[in-house]
């Protein structure tokens, strides 16, 4: 699963320097008694065999009514009895199976669990068939009132009555945690694996999507269709499926295998713009892990109103709609979240599907890997410098919420399952196996990945099980890293100093890892540049504080620590700015360039700054063109006159769209006339970002045109040209550009409401009608309200009180009075 909108709003409070009061609010963890719980893997009395289901749907009642024929065999001691999850179900009969005859068992049922006594003592060589009538209400799972039922309804019937205008007819599943069995009984825990028969009936003009393959497609007299899919390899209950709506199919192919993208008819001519690079995915990962795609056919599916980003149903991988984009959209993409969600999602059906984590306190097989793959596949496809990028962005995320140190990546202690969906088990994880694969060697570690996944294929893993693989791969006992970085909590904060000393021709680099706690042991290649070559030395950091000493003919013009740039650390490195020039110019990755251009930014009126600054313009790798674009001190007539010309060829003329709007957006703020041929050229491109930067550039040279200008881009825009728009009208507009802001806020994507959150709440202090002024304070309380789990509220209420002045200035005192009850709901 990727959880999309806690990282997009996460990301996006650190990126406004928000303070930490977010991370202060959760309660200190061992305050939690809940937390001195340890939470054992559910144990195995009765195993899940097969689960044949037949369902048809209500979309007036939102119910689904459903039978099942349950198999199953007690896992080794024997048993009269069966304990099965069914959240807020009506059940109506419970039967033994036996020569295709129904015998009806002794039951109860309590809305969460149905306890079958069964007809005889069972033994674990024999199955048996449970058969269940029952009806899932998904929408009435609240109405219960039970502290395990949270909003997740496992069943969604999205605009069932068809009354929301432009938004389709659907039905689709979320599994993961444990919330199919808010639509089938079930053993819902992912240490059961089970094949599976689906059979849905549903309006003919609808499509079906499900696990496994369509068996048998019929048409019934009342207008209705059955479709029978088949899973016939072993899977865990949260990995069912079912979708249902109008979706348009396009299908590709790898190895004979079907591979489909399920898109709504308006995006289905982007499909393969969108999803088409998915064969080469599975090619690459079959071929990097030995162990071919596993399933019979991969789907992708995109839905309306989806809970979290995506989920890795096994062989149907369900997307919300943030990854639907047109041709032009895409142009701007590279590796979007949208794309690196479709390869993370991919992986998973190795790693989480294939292999499946045996408990949520073990969830880092799972989802670190899936994270993990997403810089795989960035390095493959787009170089070592995308990749690098990609997991030092992993890394940030992680060191960026100090809530996380105390938090074990393998949690055997949480308040509540859906906590270990977090940056430990994610970014921190994915960037552990990075380092595990730096210190093995990749044909090592791929060998130990092949190991995992074939000792554990079609059962669960745990990360002993990783490590035994690890361990047999390379030859190398590993308790030590694992016992660190998977059994532990926390990062080195790691602080690095050098002394040369001229006299005995001696180097000293002195390394101290600050942190409270237990040292990390960390080995380190540590690079010396002297006399025109690099010498690297390998050194094991094993105490808090170590050094190393070493001679060198001439005083080395570089040492760099961390020579791969690998480590998960919070790093003080106290180079010289000297030392970092020549970092930039001699020392090969992503990281060192990026620290270097880093340093230089902060000491630009030093010549050896800007040199690095200009030079990285021009860069290999775009971030970090885009880095030193941004960088760029353009009030320093040194800087402006060398950067200048540079950034007009690169605006003009550079191959990636996002350098080219970085230009137009610097050279923007120059408010130079003699640029607007340039900026009116690129309004011409295919790009929105292009455009949306060359439009808020030519507003900065005449703001009066603008809004009218805006006015011509309003229907055929779409990301950044949208915002551009946005942010003309909210700073140069009138009441008549109001509801177009005001709209594109209220039902705006997240990180959309967030980007122009400021700027619409200077319109709303600012137009004249109080009606409008009141709807658009309404929008952003209701903004605060819904992501105040994130520790946005007070932002949002300090945003409040800067439009509650104005407003109180034009004497509009029913806003005031609608700002601070507002306020009040929010603290
Ligand atoms: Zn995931």
């Amino acid at each position: 699963m990727k959880t999309l909108y806690a990282a997009v709003l996460i990301s996006s409070i650190g990126a406004l320097a928000f303070n930490s009061a977010s991370a202060q609010q959760t309660a200190a963890p061992q305050e939690d008694p809940a937390m001195k719980i340890y939470r054992e893997t559910t144990p195995k009395i009765n195993d899940l065999v097969h689960t044949k289901l037949d369902v048809r749907f209500d979309y007036k009642k939102r119910y689904m009514y459903g039978k099942e024929w349950v198999t199953l065999k007690p896992h080794f001691y024997a048993t009269d009895s069966l304990h099965l999850d069914a959240q807020g179900m009506d059940i109506k009969n419970v039967s033994i199976v036996k020569a295709g005859k129904n015998t009806p068992l002794k039951f109860t049922y309590d809305s969460l669990t149905i306890a079958i006594k069964l007809d005889r003592v069972y033994h674990n060589n024999e199955s048996y068939t449970v058969y269940i009538d029952y009806t899932s209400k998904p929408n009435e799972l609240k109405a219960h009132g039970s502290a395990a039922i949270t909003d997740a309804k496992g069943l969604y019937f999205i605009n069932p009555d068809g009354t929301e205008k432009d938004k389709p007819t659907q039905i689709w599943t979320q599994g993961e945690t444990q919330s199919s069995s808010a639509w089938f009984p079930t053993i819902d825990k992912p240490n059961q694996k089970t094949t599976d028969e689906i059979s849905m009936t549903v309006p003919k003009k609808y499509v079906t999507l499900s696990n496994g393959r369509l068996a048998s497609q019929k048409l019934n007299a009342d207008g209705t269709r059955t479709d029978t899919w088949k899973m016939e390899l072993p899977h865990s209950p949260y990995l069912f499926m079912m979708a249902v709506g109008d979706f348009k199919i396009t299908k590709d192919t790898w190895k004979g295998k079907e591979v489909s993208y399920y898109l709504e008819p308006k995006y289905a001519p982007y499909a393969r713009d969108i999803f088409g690079f998915t064969p080469e995915v599975i090619d690459f990962y079959s071929k990097t892990l030995g162990v071919d795609y596993p399933w019979n056919k991969y789907s992708q599916i995109v839905v309306r109103d989806y809970v979290s980003g995506a989920m890795e149903n096994t062989s149907a991988t369900l997307h919300g709609d943030y990854v639907q984009a047109t041709k032009r959209e895409l142009i701007d993409a590279y590796y979007s979240q949208g794309r690196s969600t479709i390869v993370h999602e991919l992986f998973h059906q190795w790693f989480g599907d294939y292999v499946t984590a045996e408990s949520w306190s073990n969830l880092t097989v799972n989802e670190s890997f899936a994270d993990f793959s997403e810089t795989l596949w960035a390095e493959h496809k787009y170089g070592k410098d995308a990749g690098d990028a990609h997991i030092n962005g992993d890394r940030q995320q992680y060191l960026s919420q100090p809530n996380l140190k105390t938090k074990d990546l393998v949690r055997f202690h949480y308040t509540d399952k859906e906590e270990v969906f977090d940056a430990v088990t994610y970014q921190k994880g994915g960037s552990i196996l990075y380092m595990l694969r730096n210190y093995l060697g990749n044909a090592a570690f791929y060998k130990g990945l092949n190991i995992y996944l074939k000792t554990n294929a079609f059962k669960n893993g745990e990360a002993h099980q990783l490590r035994l693989a690890m361990e047999e791969a390379s030859g190398r006992d590993l308790n030590w890293f694992f016992n660190q970085w998977y059994f532990g909590a926390g990062h080195p904060i790691l602080n690095i100093t050098y002394k040369w000393d001229d006299a005995t021709k001696t180097q000293t680099v002195y390394l101290n890892q600050t942190q409270d706690g237990n040292v990390f042991i960390l080995p380190l290649a540590i690079d010396v540049y002297a006399g025109g070559k690099m010498d690297r030395r390998k050194f094991w950091m094993r105490n808090k504080v170590d050094s190393l000493v070493f001679h060198s003919a001439t005083k080395p013009s570089l040492v760099n620590v961390d020579g791969d740039k690998m480590l998960l650390a919070k790093k003080t490195d106290n180079k010289s700015l000297d030392e970092f020039v020549f970092q930039y110019f001699n020392a090969p990755l992503y990281l060192d360039r990026f620290e270097a251009i880093t340093a230089a930014a902060k000491q630009q009126s030093n010549a050896g700054a800007r040199k690095v600054i200009i030079a990285a313009l021009n860069d290999k790798y775009y971030e970090l063109q885009i880095k030193a674009i941004k960088a760029a001190d353009m009030t320093n007539d040194d800087v402006r006159n060398a950067a200048q010309p540079i950034l007009v060829k690169l605006a003009q003329t550079d191959p990636n769209t996002l350098v080219r709007a970085a230009a137009i957006s610097v050279l923007g703020k120059l408010k130079a006339s003699g640029l607007s041929n340039l900026f009116k050229e690129s309004l011409k491109s295919q790009s929105y970002a292009v455009q949306g930067a060359a439009l808020t550039a030519l507003s900065q040279l005449n703001p009066a045109d603008a809004v009218a200008l805006a006015k011509t881009y309003e229907k055929d825009s779409e990301g950044a040209l949208t915002q551009a728009i946005l942010m003309v009208y909210a700073t140069g507009g009138t009441d008549a550009q109001y509801d177009y802001v005001y709209n594109a806020f209220n039902e705006g994507a997240p990180q959309t409401q967030f980007n122009i959150m400021s700027k619409f709440a200077e319109f709303t202090g600012r137009v004249s009608d109080p009606a409008k002024a009141q709807k658009g304070i309404k929008a952003i309380a209701d903004f605060g309200v819904k992501y105040k789990k994130y520790g946005i509220a007070p932002q949002v209420v300090q945003i409040l009180n800067g439009v509650k002045e104005s407003r109180a200035k034009l004497n509009d005192t029913a806003s005031v009075a609608a700002i601070d009850k507002a306020v009040a709901e929010l603290k």
